[in-house]
């Protein structure tokens, strides 16, 4: 595969924050000349007394998905995952709903710090500005070390939110926490995900940087998956390109695909 044509995160309308029917985004890909798609819809997991998400919003994503694999067949192949929110504050949910689903793949990934989401945080200063990164690092580890995933999922997100405030902030400045992170993301087998919405957001560059994935490589890093992050048809396989280059750049040689959740690997070169 000299070009990259699966696109390993993306959302439809089952999840709260999009709007686009998954038809949409399959009928785009086949436009665009993809050939796979995994929809991650998300899964947020909270601690303490919060909502669940239930069942039957799963349960509405496999049908969804089932409908088009129905209307697609042959077409363009679509695998089944989830993007699982901040698992660890809430592994017996996190248990539940994957010994209820057949996936294909499982994105981990942080998106709340204390039940708030880091979108919403105010990046009001500095200081409060590195006590999230601090917290943001501790829940990395213990989702790395504890949770049952495939892909940790974009591992510098908070560039994204601290950038919307003029902020700039890049992880591979806190390689003390960020090494053990990435060693143990490669001792467990796991992927770690190039997710190509910080090109087309406030930070302008991929999540995670060409720096980290460098990190990721020397920590023994084996897997690498690919994701948009679209939540717009439009935006299905956006700057895949670029991935392709940032992965060969820091030293590997193949993306990894899944099937009933283990690794199948292929060349990019
Ligand atoms: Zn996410
Ligand atoms: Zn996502």
């Amino acid at each position: 595969m000299t070009k990259i044509t699966a696109d390993y995160h993306l959302h439809s309308d089952v999840s709260p924050d999009c709007k686009t029917p998954m038809e949409e985004s399959c009928e785009a890909a086949i436009q665009k000349g993809l050939t796979e798609l995994i929809f991650t819809e998300h899964m947020e997991m909270f601690s303490a007394n919060f909502k669940r998400y239930s069942i039957p919003y799963m349960q509405q994503y496999f049908d969804n998905l089932a409908a088009c694999r129905e209307k697609f067949a042959g077409k363009l192949t679509l695998k089944a995952g989830v993007e699982m929110g901040q698992g660890h504050v809430d592994r017996e949910w996190e248990k539940t709903i994957i010994d209820l689903f057949p996936f294909d793949f499982i994105i981990g990934s942080v998106h709340k710090l204390d039940n708030v989401d880091m979108g919403k945080m105010a990046f009001a200063d500095e200081e409060e500005t590195k006590r999230i990164i601090q917290q943001n690092l501790e829940y990395l580890w213990t989702l790395v070390d504890t949770c049952d995933f495939d892909s940790l999922g974009h591992v510098d997100l908070v560039k994204r939110y601290a950038a919307n405030h003029g902020i700039k902030v890049d992880l591979a400045d806190y390689p003390d926490q960020l090494m053990p992170i990435l060693h143990r993301l490669a001792e467990r087998g796991k992927a770690l995900e190039i997710n190509t919405s910080g090109i087309r957001q406030s930070p302008k560059e991929a999540l995670p940087s060409v720096r980290i994935l460098k990190m990721f490589k020397q920590a023994g890093g084996r897997y690498l998956t690919v994701g948009s992050d679209a939540h717009l048809a439009k935006d299905v396989g956006a700057d895949f390109d670029t991935a392709r280059e940032m992965a060969l750049e820091a030293g590997f040689r193949h993306i990894a695909l899944y099937e009933k959740r283990m690794p199948i690997l292929v060349s990019i070169e």
